[in-house]
């Protein structure tokens, strides 16, 4: 059911989140775009100035690498400067009050954890960006040892235990999904009783297949999103409307 305006939209939430037991947020890029971080696909989202660089050619080319590693630091100021969001804030808080055991994330931004999630209640199927890993061997880089490595040597660098290329610590795409991530994402998905996606054009797979899971496992499900997705009509209420809007409600004090 589409929600005829917010705040209808809003009670309705309001309501279900009250019933709910066990309620697992969902959350992509929209829910951190009123924190300065642009999505990848609405009208001036990172897409339409980038091509995404895949996996392989990072793997394969020096060159891939260094173009990645300077679009990353271009972005530094921006996943800088960001702080939590309404959305952010309104999860947090039923957290606190116990009804969010963790939040599933396909945002790289941190901002759950910022937040007020701990590192293991924030799932993040996509990795993170505001640090670095070998894909080697996994050692973990901070960003400013990158930085002052490619500003000396002119190009990204390897890892100094095993000469594999440093990469931000994200899942690109065609890179394997990260194992235990998933399967705690699945579990949460089909324990839960309202399954709530947020700010996500629900179009990267397999992320995109929890709400539907959570749904076939029983749960009720909410989409909020500005724009339509294809499970929409899935969905037992979707709020096409602003995600700071429709959440603030629930920031508490
Ligand atoms: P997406 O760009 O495909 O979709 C974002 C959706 O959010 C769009 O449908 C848009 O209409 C909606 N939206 C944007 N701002 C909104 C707002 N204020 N209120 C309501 N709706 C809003 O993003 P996605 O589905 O997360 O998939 C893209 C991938 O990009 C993710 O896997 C993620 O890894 C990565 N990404 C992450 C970030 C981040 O960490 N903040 C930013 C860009 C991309």
């Amino acid at each position: 059911m589409i929600a005829s305006d917010l705040q209808s939209g809003v009670e309705r939430l309001g309501d279900m989140i009250a019933r709910a037991k066990t309620i697992v947020p969902f959350t992509g890029a929209g829910i951190s775009t009123e924190c300065g971080i642009p999505d990848f696909r609405s009208p001036g989202g990172i897409w339409t100035r980038n091509r995404p660089i895949q996996f392989e050619e990072f793997v394969a080319s020096q060159e891939a690498r260094d173009e990645s590693w300077r679009r990353r630091f271009a972005m530094e100021e921006v996943f800088a400067a960001a702080r939590p969001g309404r959305g952010h804030r309104a999860l947090a808080a039923l957290h606190r009050a116990g009804k969010i055991p963790a939040v599933i994330t396909q945002n790289i931004d941190n901002l759950h954890q910022a937040s007020g999630f701990a590192a293991d209640r924030g799932i993040e199927l996509h990795g993170n960006t505001t640090y670095a890993r070998c894909i080697g061997c996994g050692q973990v880089y901070q960003l400013d040892w990158v930085k002052r490595r490619f500003e000396a040597d002119g190009a990204a660098p390897n890892c100094t235990e095993c000469d594999e290329p440093v990469k931000t610590a994200t899942i690109s795409f065609g890179q394997a999904m990260p194992e235990d991530e998933m399967q705690r994402a699945t579990e949460l998905s089909q324990a839960c009783d309202l399954f709530i996606a947020i700010g996500s054009s629900l179009v990267v797979w397999p992320a995109a297949g929890f709400p539907m899971m959570a749904k076939n496992s029983g749960a009720r499900l909410v989409i909020i999103n500005r724009e339509p997705t294809e499970q929409d009509e899935i969905a037992d209420l979707v709020i096409h409307h602003d995600i700071g809007e429709a959440l603030g409600p629930f920031v508490g004090n």
